[in-house]
């Protein structure tokens, strides 16, 4: 899973990143959907442990141009979970309130607590991935948030929150063919948004303001990793195994009982 990471300094050109790689699962799809449930049952021990121990926290990032699959990730990848041990945030356009602030203020209020996994459905990069591209703020203030972002995630790797960034990383074709079946399917319909049309006549402008984001913000306390997300049952299961991966790292131990529970009897 190591090949999807970003190494620190790396100048990401995404056009060498093959959004439909299957490369270290050769199995057929049924194989990787098992591998996938068992990759699932995995974490939520794993999540029970987190919370159990009350030490570690953890930030999952999902960045994704639409309909690159962030929901999906989420109901799949997390479906095993206890639903209290996990918890969604998602970041729509900010409200007034927010506009009042920083950038950084309903971000930092969502941040994972002791115990906890939080998931962010996109995120602070917003504001230099959506902001960049349609305009919503001058060159000069945009350009100083990859600092800002950098510094924000080394405090929090400081403090002790474990964070993961994943770009889910499909083609141009692959979002037609998702839009196409947004308006096919009448139990899509709901998900269509002229909006998603709009974004997507800049899809270059986007690659390029992800591949900066990719280049400028991926660090050893704070990766980012690519995932081909053409196939879903792949991208799944490159994350599930990524968040093993992390978790199992973080040595994690059920705590000591405070005394001998072997004197106690339940009369
Ligand atoms: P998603 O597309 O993530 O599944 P959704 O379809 O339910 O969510 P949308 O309203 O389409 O909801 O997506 C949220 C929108 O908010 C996106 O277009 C995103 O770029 C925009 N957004 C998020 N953060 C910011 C920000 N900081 N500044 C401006 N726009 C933002
Ligand atoms: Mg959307």
């Amino acid at each position: 899973m190591e090949r999807y990471r970003i190494a620190p300094g790396t100048d990401v050109d995404l056009a060498a990143h093959d959004p439909s790689e299957r490369l270290t699962f050769d199995g057929p799809k049924k194989l990787g959907k098992e591998e996938l449930g068992a990759l699932t049952l995995r974490l939520r021990e794993l999540q029970e442990l987190l919370y159990a121990e009350g030490r570690n926290r953890l930030l999952v990032v999902l960045q994704a141009m639409d309909t690159g699959g962030k929901d999906g990730v989420i109901r799949h990848v997390f479906r095993s979970v206890n639903p209290q041990g996990v918890k969604v945030s998602s970041f729509k356009a900010p409200s007034d309130r927010e506009l009042a602030r920083d950038y950084l203020w309903r971000i930092h209020k969502e941040v994972p607590a002791r115990g906890e996994i939080r998931i962010f459905n996109r995120s602070h990069y917003e504001d230099i991935l959506v902001v960049r591209v349609r305009d919503l703020a001058p060159p000069e203030v945009w350009e100083r948030r990859y600092g800002h972002i950098n510094d924000f995630e080394r405090m929090l790797a400081d403090e002790g929150v474990t964070i993961v960034k994943f770009f889910l990383h499909i083609s141009k074709e692959e979002q037609a063919a998702r839009l196409q079946s947004r308006l096919d399917d009448p139990h899509k319909h709901w998900k269509f948004s002229t909006a998603d049309l709009r974004e997507r006549k800049r899809w270059d402008a986007y690659e390029q303001a992800f591949e900066a984001m990719l280049s400028r913000t991926s660090h050893p306390h704070a990766p980012w990793y690519v995932i081909p997300a053409n196939s879903k049952w792949y991208r799944n299961l490159v994350i599930a195994s990524i968040l093993v991966d992390t978790m199992e790292g973080l040595e994690m131990r059920y705590p000591e009982p405070e005394m001998d529970l072997s004197d106690i009897r339940i009369e």
